[in-house]
């Protein structure tokens, strides 16, 4: 069964901004961001869906505050932070991950990455996804970011929107079914916001996207069986085994000394 999710980015919609939101969307069983929109836009989808959101933070951070750009800075109320973590849904069972902010371009914005720093967040990771392949058969399904792997969805002649070469090592390391991203403003229609990238579904879900997403059912890995535990592995078995030796060493017969023997 897929898993039914909406994914936002970068610009509020009127369309998810109504009243009707839940009437038209009744099926929704989790909520990505992908960056860039503020906390009251996430704290009106968690209150009208009722389901859980999770976001990372795009490079103007505008998560952190009520307004946008300006006001009081704090962490969306009821939604969960992704930014260079890996959590299960609980709902849908879905390993989701999340990596924040643009390239860096300029000193002004507060989440820019070099291509280092993004490779530390990666890395950062690496022991949990690991342990997911090792566990459930697979790293995760779906990254969430804000911007999309180099030259896949990107526009590489734009320091600022130029996807991370970081990126696309994740996707050939760890092969999520998914990444979702925005960061790209795409009004041309024709255009299309998704490309299959080493196996991966990368989508731009600027500004919004229904999505039904199909993930393989794989069988965890094997668990390894413990060694069989004998009678002379546990205290009591050794107890056992001790008094046993010392019963038979009672019950046979004594042999003389050979001077014994002898009158
Ligand atoms: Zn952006």
């Amino acid at each position: 069964m897929p898993v039914h999710a909406l994914a936002v980015s970068d610009e509020i919609d009127q369309r998810i901004y109504s009243a009707t939101l839940w009437q038209r969307m009744p099926d929704v069983e989790v909520v990505f961001s992908c960056g860039d929109l503020p906390a009251r836009y996430l704290e009106f989808i968690v209150d009208a869906l009722d389901k859980p959101v999770y976001y990372v933070l795009g490079n103007h951070a505008e998560e952190l505050t009520r307004g946008g750009d300006w006001g009081k800075r704090y962490r969306p109320q009821g939604c969960v932070d992704l930014c260079g973590k890996v959590v299960r849904d609980p709902g849908s069972g879905l390993i989701l991950a999340g990596l924040p902010g643009s390239p860096k371009y300029n000193e002004a914005e507060p989440e820019q990455y070099t291509e280092a720093e993004m490779m530390w967040k990666i890395l950062a990771m690496t022991p949990r996804l690991l342990w997911n392949r090792y566990r459930h058969g697979r790293a995760l399904d779906v990254l969430v970011s804000h911007a999309p792997p180099r030259d896949v969805n990107d526009q590489p002649e734009d320091p600022a929107h130029r996807g991370f070469v970081a990126m696309r090592r994740f996707l050939r390391w760890f092969r999520p079914a998914y990444q979702l991203h925005g960061h790209i403003h795409l009004y041309d229609r024709s255009r299309s916001a998704r490309t299959t990238f080493e196996g991966t579904e990368v989508i731009n879900v600027f500004p919004y996207q229904e999505l039904d997403l199909h993930v393989p059912a794989v069988e965890p890995a094997p668990v390894p069986v413990p060694a069989p535990v004998t009678a002379t592995t546990t205290a009591a078995g050794r107890l056992r085994t001790a008094t046993r030796d010392m019963a038979q060493r009672e019950a046979e017969p004594v042999t003389k000394s050979p001077l014994e023997s002898h009158p």
